[in-house]
Parts: C-alpha cells; sequence; structure tokens
C-alpha cells in the first residue's frame, strides 16, 4: 500500500520506447509552433492539419451525424476543432477542451511610421504582459495582415525565413547606462520606447530626411499598401526563429508562445487520436492575454452557438448538453524555478518535466477570480490520468499573495459546464523565448486523451 504522495519526474518513469515517443511528438509541435505564432498563424496551421485529415468547415445550421469530423473557423483568429461522437450528445455530454493561441508581443500602433536621425522606426504598444526590458536587442519578426481599401487583405511575414531581414529595437550602452541602471525594472524601459528599427537608406540613398517614404515605397512595392494602410492592419512583432532543444540531453524546448500553444495543440492531436465516442471540442481560442473579451474570445457567445446549434441538429437540449458537457481549460502554469524560490511555494508547485499540471484553482487575494474546480471534478479527471498511466502532477501559481493570474476556466464554467485547469509547466513565462520540458509536452497530449477517451 502506498500511503504518501510523491511526484514523479516522467522521464525517469518512461522505458525506452516512450521516451522515444516523448521525443518524437516534440519534433511536430516544434514544426507547428514556428507557424503558430500569432492566433491567426496557429488557426491556419490547424485548418491544414484538419483538412489533411479530413475535417471539414462547419457553419451554423449544418446538420451533424455522428461521426463527423468538423472545424469552425472564428474570424481567423479561433478555431472550434469539433468530432461528433457515437454516444448520445444528451447522456454523455462534450469533451471540451480549451487552450488559447494569443500569445503576448509588440503590436504596431495605428499610426506607426516615422523616421528620427537618420532611422526609421515602427511604433508599437504592447498586447498582454510583457517584462519590457526583454524585447530591446533580440531579433523581431514581422507578421500579420493589412486590409487594403476594399477589402482585399494582404498577410506580411517578414523575419523567419532564412535570408530575411530581422527588426530591431535598440537599448542603451553600458557606458552611458548609469541613470537608466539606477531605475526600477518596471521602469527603466518605458512602453513608449519599444519602437523598432525598420530602415535607414532615404529615398536617393542620400543620408537624412526621406527615410520614411524610402520606407512607404518599399512596402507599396511589396504590399500594394500606402501609409493609411496600417490604420486597417493588425500587424505585430514576435521574435523571430525557430523553437530550439535546450541543454546536453535535449530534454527541453526554448521558443515563443509557448504559452499557450505547448496545450493547443496536445488537446488538436488527443482529438485527432481520440476513439471516437465522445463528442470532442478542441478550441484555440483568442484575446486570453488581455482579459478573452470580444468576438474571438471566450467570452463570446459563439461557443455558446455552436454548442446550440450542433445539439440541435442531433436531436438534443443544449441546456442538458451543456450540463453533462466536461471542459478541461488548458493552459501553462508556471514551473518552480529554483533560481527564484521566494516567490514559489514548494509542496504545491508545479516542477518541469514532472508531467502536465492539474491546477485546481488560480486567480489571487483569496482565490478571486478564478473558476475553483470541484472535488468530484478533479477526482473524474484524476481516474481518467490514473487509469491511463499518465504521469502528472498538481501546483498552484506560486506563494499565496505573491501574485496571481488567470486562464478561460471560470468563463466555460459559467456557462454551466464543469471545468478544470490542466496545463504544462513553463520557465521564463511571458519572456520572448519561453522554455517547457518534451516530457511534460507529451503528458498533456496524454492527459488530454485519457479525459477525450474516459466513457
Ligand atoms: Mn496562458
Ligand atoms: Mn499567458
Amino acid at each position: 500500500m502506498q500511503y504518501e504522495y510523491t511526484r514523479k519526474n516522467y522521464f525517469k518513469e518512461a522505458d525506452e520506447a516512450e521516451l522515444k515517443a516523448i521525443f518524437d511528438y516534440a519534433e511536430g509541435y516544434k514544426d507547428f509552433l514556428f507557424t503558430s505564432k500569432t492566433e491567426r498563424g496557429s488557426c491556419a496551421t490547424a485548418v491544414k492539419l484538419c483538412n489533411e485529415r479530413g475535417y471539414k468547415p462547419y457553419m451554423f445550421g449544418d446538420s451533424v451525424k455522428p461521426g463527423d469530423k468538423l472545424y469552425f473557423v472564428n474570424r481567423d483568429k479561433n478555431i472550434f476543432i469539433i468530432r461528433i461522437g457515437t454516444n448520445d450528445i444528451a447522456e454523455h455530454g462534450i469533451k471540451i477542451m480549451a487552450a488559447h493561441v494569443d500569445s503576448p508581443r509588440l503590436d504596431l500602433k495605428p499610426n506607426p511610421l516615422y523616421e528620427d536621425a537618420g532611422l526609421a522606426f515602427l511604433k508599437t504598444h504592447y498586447y498582454g504582459g510583457i517584462k519590457k526590458y526583454q524585447w530591446p536587442t533580440i531579433p523581431l519578426a514581422l507578421q500579420g495582415v493589412v486590409v487594403l481599401s476594399g477589402g482585399k487583405r494582404v498577410e506580411v511575414n517578414v523575419g523567419d525565413d532564412e535570408g530575411d531581414p530581422i527588426f530591431y529595437i535598440t537599448d542603451l550602452l553600458p557606458h552611458l547606462s548609469q541613470e537608466q541602471n539606477e531605475q526600477k525594472l518596471g521602469k527603466a524601459i518605458a512602453g513608449e520606447s519599444l519602437n523598432a528599427i525598420v530602415g535607414s537608406i532615404a529615398d536617393g540613398g542620400e543620408e537624412g530626411e526621406g527615410i520614411k517614404s524610402a520606407v512607404l515605397r518599399l512596402l507599396h512595392d511589396k504590399y500594394g499598401m500606402t501609409e493609411i494602410d496600417f490604420q486597417t492592419s493588425e500587424l505585430c512583432f514576435v521574435p523571430a526563429g525557430r523553437p530550439r532543444d535546450v541543454g546536453f540531453d535535449r530534454a527541453l524546448i526554448s521558443a515563443y508562445g509557448h504559452d499557450d500553444k505547448v496545450c493547443a495543440y496536445p488537446e488538436m492531436t488527443a482529438l485527432f487520436e481520440g476513439d471516437g465516442k465522445d463528442t470532442v471540442m478542441a478550441i484555440f481560442a483568442d484575446k486570453e492575454e488581455t482579459g478573452s473579451q470580444g468576438v474571438t474570445g471566450m467570452q463570446s457567445r459563439v461557443i455558446m452557438d455552436l454548442i446550440d446549434s450542433i445539439s440541435r441538429s442531433l436531436g438534443a437540449d443544449p441546456i442538458l448538453v451543456r450540463y453533462k458537457s466536461k471542459c478541461i481549460s488548458a493552459d501553462v502554469c508556471a514551473a518552480y524555478d529554483p533560481e527564484y524560490s521566494s516567490v514559489y511555494e514548494k509542496r504545491n508547485s508545479s516542477f518541469i518535466s514532472c508531467g502536465a499540471s492539474v491546477t485546481k484553482y488560480h486567480g489571487a487575494r483569496g482565490k478571486s477570480s478564478t473558476n475553483d474546480a470541484s472535488a468530484e471534478m478533479v477526482g473524474y479527471v484524476r481516474d481518467a490520468l490514473e487509469e491511463n498511466g499518465v504521469v502528472y502532477q498538481t501546483g498552484e501559481l506560486g506563494k499565496v499573495d505573491a501574485g496571481g493570474g488567470g486562464t478561460v476556466a471560470m468563463f466555460i464554467a459559467n456557462l454551466g459546464i464543469d471545468t478544470l485547469d490542466m496545463g504544462v509547466p513553463v520557465l521564463s513565462m511571458h519572456a520572448p523565448y519561453e522554455i517547457i520540458s518534451k516530457a511534460d509536452l507529451y503528458s498533456m497530449h496524454r492527459a488530454m486523451l485519457a479525459f477525450v477517451n474516459k466513457h
């Protein structure tokens, strides 16, 4: 009889075949992540993967039947992948998995372009929670869309291809940083100083004036846009480059945007691999990093409309379907960082490579603004994980009153759907390059599969 609970390290638990599976799975994720830096990129990549597997676009009012493989793309920034199961939806509900695919970044302002002292810049307004000092002096890519007059949409993606230029925010040289070094960390780099260099040759090749117009000419040549078209664009700077393995043993991955593509990818692969009995919905949500508001955020009515529409088509009462449904809010958690141990409570932290982490609640100031899952819901998921031998762990965000945070869980729970948070532990969360463990990534896939296949 095992009386004590001890957390396990998945790399230590795995046999040779499982170790191979862990490392193989990570390669598919790295490819997915490289083309999924923004919510639009994530949706486009997901659509491609769905199409390769015979999934079909769904529109409200379409009739559906058991066995259907569908996806609904909401304004190109939020996707619902849906597999209609053979089990009665009124009795079994829907297995929902909800991750988000927006990540902290630097959005362009509506009038971003200016020149000063021989350089042209694009001004930014940061999106989500960033530490501003982390963004100067790293290679940046520019991604997004420009809607031209008349509605034509042009895609922009510069900085990630070999041979592409990158963009760059400067920082002060240490020789002249005496005053800057005295500043508090949060004040040393101002939001208004996050302006990226995008050009430095003036029209006619002369130094001085005319660099802005030269940049505009290049933009017009390539995208057919003029300066006013910035006002009808969604462009952002994201860290350039591919995901990279970390460490001599290659056990970890450093990349931009693990939060929360590292949970979005496993929920999609689990849906693809599931047994097809229960109806399953994998959600890639937008706007989580700014509060889940808006038409593509998890507070939008779109999820309700989809459940209503699908339930009615199957002859089921959508109210009953919601009541019977269960949701994993699949979002990352903070991995215990021994370099910053003072903000963690070691007995209730998530540790790197110890598996996907079940988080009963997030929130702040005495569990405010959180979904606090019931013991019954946690027990349901625990049984699914244990029945399938999934190595997992449990944790809190950090010490009581050290800070706090949230996920989409409460918005789905508010619809009357039992919801539990679970996700991959991340080191340096929200930094331009975050770190996760390949073991935790694969654990998340196996956990989502166990949830989907529990009846
Ligand atoms: Mn997140
Ligand atoms: Mn986040």
